[in-house]
């Protein structure tokens, strides 16, 4: 038995995930005529309150066509200094919308309307950058999935708004935020202009994530979907993937949430282990003592098939996910308290 905590990517479809794929109707997606693709878009736009989506490979994808459809060469995009945007997307922002971002420290990765208010640029002024784009994570991957409520994202919104800003919103794990705060999916649409959401995250689908966005931004995101090389053709094998994964595994996400906080709490109580950040939802990122490195955590960890990665200096993250089951949930507890440096 081989434990990976590494992502909440690494699920592998079920049977019944698989029978859904195998018998999905497709057609040409470029052409517009794969039925399973459009469906997925049409239960995707209308479960979040938007009228239009785009079906994408990846969450790199729908976040980087989200913010070259909201920004022009030379604005700049405000968001959390350790979001995924800015810090795991290769340089995209730079490359693809040649655009500079301005980092914020925000809460936990959660930013205020004060601190976005206190680095809006002068658009009179030439020697700044336009700032064009607030962009949001929920949850947020670097701060241990942290989330918002729907409240604070909507005090953020009205102020961006009222400032002439555009809203984006990388959703990679907006269902397990849901899954805490009980704000409901439909009500999000209308504080966002664009907003990504993975589906080969904790919703284990094998690929694919869904760029859901105002009507007249459509075209322009099927634009950049193929520019980017994204257009893809008979997906609804993996559009059927992703329908299967909104209906059947929105509501066990909490599962993973208890299973997270399970090891969170296992993790507190050993000697090697210096600080845990607040386990919100299926993150759980801690520090190891001075004396030792993740490394040797790690090495510990794989002689019992138990993998998780190193996600900072002294840091290590493991992510519960559909693949982790209370049997393994008990082993890697076992393992935890058992190993000593
Ligand atoms: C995983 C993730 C993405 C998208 O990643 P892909 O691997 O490109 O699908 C985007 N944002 C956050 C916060 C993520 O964790």
């Amino acid at each position: 038995m081989i434990i990976d905590l590494r992502s909440d990517t690494v699920t592998k479809p079920t049977p019944a995930m698989h029978e859904a794929m195998m018998r999905a109707e497709v057609g040409d997606d470029v052409f517009g005529e794969d039925p399973s693709v459009k469906k997925l878009e049409e239960t995707c736009a209308s479960m979040l309150g938007m009228e239009a989506a785009v079906f994408c490979p990846s969450g790199t994808m729908t976040n980087q066509i989200g913010i070259k459809i909201l920004t022009q060469p030379y604005d700049e995009v405000i968001c959390y200094k350790g979001s995924h945007i800015y810090k795991y997307e290769g340089g995209g922002v730079a490359g693809n919308s040649l655009a500079s971002v301005r980092l914020l420290e925000g809460n936990r990765g959660r930013l205020s309307v004060d601190e976005i208010a206190a680095n809006i640029n002068n658009v009179q002024d030439v020697h700044q950058p336009i700032s064009a784009v607030v962009s949001l994570e929920n949850t947020v991957v670097r701060e241990a999935g942290s989330f918002y409520y729907l409240k604070d994202i909507a005090t953020i919104s009205e102020f961006a708004r009222s400032k002439g800003l555009k809203m984006h919103l990388d959703g990679a794990r907006f269902f397990n935020a849901l899954t805490e705060t009980s704000d409901k999916a439909v009500d999000y649409g209308k504080y966002f202009d664009s907003i990504s959401i993975c589906l080969s995250k904790g919703l284990g689908a094998p690929v694919g994530s869904v760029l859901v966005c105002k009507k007249e931004l459509e075209p322009k995101a099927r634009r950049m979907r193929k520019a980017f090389g994204g257009g893809m053709r008979q997906a609804g094998f993996l559009a059927a993937a992703g329908i299967y994964a909104l209906e059947n595994n929105i509501a066990r996400l909490k599962e993973d949430h208890k299973r997270a906080a399970e090891l969170g709490n296992a993790l507190n109580r050993v000697s090697w282990v210096k600080a845990l950040m607040p386990v919100d939802t299926n993150i759980i990122i801690f520090s190891v003592i001075d004396k030792i490195t993740p490394e040797q955590v790690l090495a510990k960890l794989a002689e019992h098939q138990i993998k998780a990665i190193k996600f900072g200096a002294q840091e290590i993250r493991l992510v519960t996910h559909l693949d982790f089951d209370d049997r393994m949930l008990e082993k890697t507890i076992a393992t935890i308290k058992k190993l000593s440096f």
